[in-house]
């Protein structure tokens, strides 16, 4: 008996079944005070393994990602919002924009939501098992510069085209050069009706020219090709609780 055991946790850990290491012991014992059928047990260990490898493997992915935070769509307070159109985003969530290698553009000032937004599909992205990276844009194209300086733009910009869902958050909120648009040009170009894009950005497309100069219109141009936009109009969430402390403030004050 102790032999089989011994061999049993041998392979368990060969086979890196780790959850049901883990468990096997206390498990055992309960198999046979409660007496609990084989298949019972045998469905028991595998559901426990397969669930704890499929969680493992979310937390994974999502660290590779390298969201700046973690929140879901379920975090989100569309009501605060109302100008999101909910269909749209139930619809992006089925992820056929990913199928349709389409772009998603959440467009609107500082603290209504975008970043917020763009990791939520991100995370239902990876949940649906498909990868994803997220990029500041304006680290995005600091590399990219770097990688031509060093001679190896194309091994960066195959690096960036490895992920089915790219994000590229806050757009326009620092100045880009030549160089810089025709090399986000570029990482465009090549993801273009291929892999999907989702980016962010303070500044409405007509403002566009303003931080990618003569480059804008081509790289509008491919972007917007195949794209849904969800345009935000409203306050910034990051003031709503100062608001409501300034105004209670204002009403203790008359009282
Ligand atoms: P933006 O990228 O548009 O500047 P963020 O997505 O960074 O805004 O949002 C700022 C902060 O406010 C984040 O912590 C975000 O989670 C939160 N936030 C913004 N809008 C909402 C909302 N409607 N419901 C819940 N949290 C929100
Ligand atoms: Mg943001």
């Amino acid at each position: 008996m102790n032999l089989i055991i011994d061999r049993l946790y041998q392979n368990m850990e060969t086979m890196k079944l780790n959850r049901m290491k883990l468990i096997f012991e206390n498990y055992a014992e309960r198999v046979e005070k409660d007496k609990i059928s084989f298949l019972e047990a045998l469905d028991y260990l595998i559901e426990e393994e397969k669930n704890y490898k499929k969680e493992n493997s979310l937390e994974i992915r999502t660290k590779i990602a390298g969201f700046p935070f973690v929140k879901s769509f379920e975090q989100f307070d569309f009501k605060f919002q109302a100008s999101i159109d909910l269909q749209s985003i139930n619809d992006l969530r089925t992820m056929r924009f990913v199928e349709a290698k389409e772009n998603v553009i959440f467009l609107g000032p500082p603290g209504v939501g975008k970043t917020h937004l763009a990791i939520s599909l991100g995370l239902d992205a990876i949940r649906n098992n498909y990868s994803c990276y997220y990029m500041n844009c304006h680290d995005l194209i600091t590399g990219l510069n770097q990688a031509q300086h060093e001679n190896r733009l194309n091994q960066r910009l195959k690096q960036l085209c490895r992920h089915k869902v790219l994000i590229i958050d806050e757009i326009g909120y620092l100045p880009i050069d030549e160089q810089g648009a025709n090399l986000f040009f570029q990482l465009i170009s090549k993801r273009y009706e291929k892999l999907s894009i989702i980016l962010t950005s303070n500044k409405s497309y007509s403002q566009w020219n303003e931080i990618f100069g003569n480059t804008a219109a081509a790289i509008l141009d491919r972007l917007l090709h195949h794209s849904t936009t969800i345009n935000i109009r409203g306050e910034s969430y990051r003031i709503k609780d100062k608001k409501s402390q300034i105004s209670q403030a204002q009403i203790r004050q008359t009282n």
